[in-house]
């Protein structure tokens, strides 16, 4: 570990210098290099956490395109000259040194490459600590820079357990962290970058609403209804997770969501034409099966039950739970929906809010006035009008609440690791 902190922020010394345009030539060929392998790091994906492979490939062409977005960016962190009484004034953003990522191994390129590319423009290195169920994904990302020809050390992945982590935190070379994963993992980082007085960015869980106005297509959202919650076997952040639904039309759309939401079963991730396959480990499985019975235990009703069909498949399971219930507020990461249902739009929205996270909200409704009233009070980082919420490299993407803080993609991520330093000069 001490050599590659050394090499870190040796080559930190040296990259913090090279012009923005010349690091976006780097990240163009980087993005090249993904395509060119995107067969290979798919594979390994599926081999690692599970995900089908049409969804593993996917997964590295959305990394291609956000290596295009930052190649042809604005530069964000040029300085400023501003006018005033004085002859020198100035704003400058300087890279911050080495950051340390700590990533999850539910989109194990997606994740890593979202905090490392705006992280290494902005002129930081990077040390990634990759989820241990995916450390050949870790290494193929770090081979990946060492092939795009970037200068030796930039970003370094490293084996390391939850105390070495710790560790690092405390060096004083480490300059920041940004953690994506569990509200648990966000709280001890959160702790120890405090300690430390560390920028940290945190992008931790979800527990997002669908709101289904009585004024939508039925058929049309049902069918996104489904795939918002298990698309990568619902085991995404800001899956669609409690089904909030207007009482007016709760009994019709729960019938035609109930066929759309078993059309699906588990098979071979190694198909390309499987859309659902596993969960990434055994212990998660078990994990969802033990909250899905507090829930019954608590009062929710099977809509349609959860069954455990091998060590880490699961027949996907529905529940209809009150915001009373104390699992309604925990975030099932798995083939498990929650619905709600409420009387009117200040009851759904009331509902919706009820939770302590608030990453990625989408509301359905053909009426452009409603929608604005929804998008403008729902508490969460993003709002998706008549789509699944997914992030997109234009965009800033972040939570609030127990889902984190700091923000991600677009141009406002390359601001997260950057000092702003003001200077003004008399003469
Ligand atoms: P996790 O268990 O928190 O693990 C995430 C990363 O943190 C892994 O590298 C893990 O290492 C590490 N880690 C966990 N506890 C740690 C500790 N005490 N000290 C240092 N490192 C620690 O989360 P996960 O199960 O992989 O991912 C699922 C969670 O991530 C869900 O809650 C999901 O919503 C969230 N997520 C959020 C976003 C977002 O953008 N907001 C995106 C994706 C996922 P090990 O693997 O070695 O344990």
């Amino acid at each position: 570990m001490k050599n590659s902190l050394k090499n870190a922020q040796t080559a930190f010394e040296n990259w913090k210098n090279i012009p923005f345009k010349e690091k976006q030539k780097y990240i163009q060929k980087l993005g090249e290099n993904l395509l060119a392998q995107k067969e290979n790091f798919g594979k390994i994906i599926t081999e690692e956490m599970g995900k089908p492979i049409a969804q593993s490939v996917a997964e590295i062409e959305k990394c291609a395109l956000l290596c295009d977005f930052y190649a042809h960016c604005d530069n964000v962190l040029a300085p400023q000259m501003i006018e005033s009484e004085f002859n020198i004034s100035e704003i400058h953003h300087q890279a911050l040194g080495v950051i340390l990522g700590v990533m999850p191994w539910n989109f194990p390129f997606w994740q890593a490459l979202r905090f490392i590319v705006p992280t290494v423009l902005a002129g930081n290195t990077v040390i990634l600590k990759h989820a241990s169920i995916c450390l050949k994904s870790g290494d193929a990302i770090e081979d990946l820079f060492i092939k795009s020809k970037f200068p030796k050390g930039i970003v370094q992945h490293q084996k390391l357990s939850h105390s070495e982590v710790a560790t690092l935190m405390e060096n004083p070379i480490i300059q920041g962290a940004s953690l994506t994963g569990s509200e648990l993992a966000g709280r001890k980082i959160a702790e120890l970058a405090g300690r430390n007085f560390k920028k940290v960015v945190l992008e931790l869980g979800g527990n997002d609403a669908f709101i289904v106005c009585e004024d939508t297509d039925l058929q049309k959202t049902a069918e996104q209804a489904t795939k918002g919650r298990l698309h990568n076997y619902g085991q995404t952040c800001i899956s669609s997770k409690r089904f909030i639904i207007h009482e007016k039309i709760y009994d019709e759309f729960l019938d035609i969501f109930k066929k759309e939401y078993q059309k699906y079963k588990s098979a071979d991730p190694m198909d390309e034409n499987t859309f659902m396959s596993q969960m990434a480990r055994e212990d998660l499985a078990d994990e969802l099966e033990n909250q899905y019975q507090k829930a019954l235990d608590n009062g929710a009703e099977v809509i349609v039950p959860l069954v455990r069909t091998g060590k880490r498949t699961f027949q996907q399971g529905l529940i209809a739970i009150d915001m009373g219930n104390p699992m309604a507020d925990e975030e099932f990461f798995g083939p498990l929906g929650m619905v709600l249902k409420g009387k009117n739009d200040e009851a759904l929205l009331k509902l919706a809010n009820a939770t302590s996270f608030g990453l990625g909200n989408s509301v359905w409704t053909k009426d452009k006035e409603r929608a604005r009233y929804f998008a403008l009070n729902l508490a969460s980082g993003t709002v998706a009008i008549n789509q699944i919420t997914k992030s997109d490299p234009r965009f800033p993407f972040g939570g609030i609440k127990n889902s984190g803080y700091g923000l991600e993609l677009s141009t406002h991520a390359l601001k997260e690791f950057v000092s702003t330093k003001t200077i003004l000069g008399i003469f």
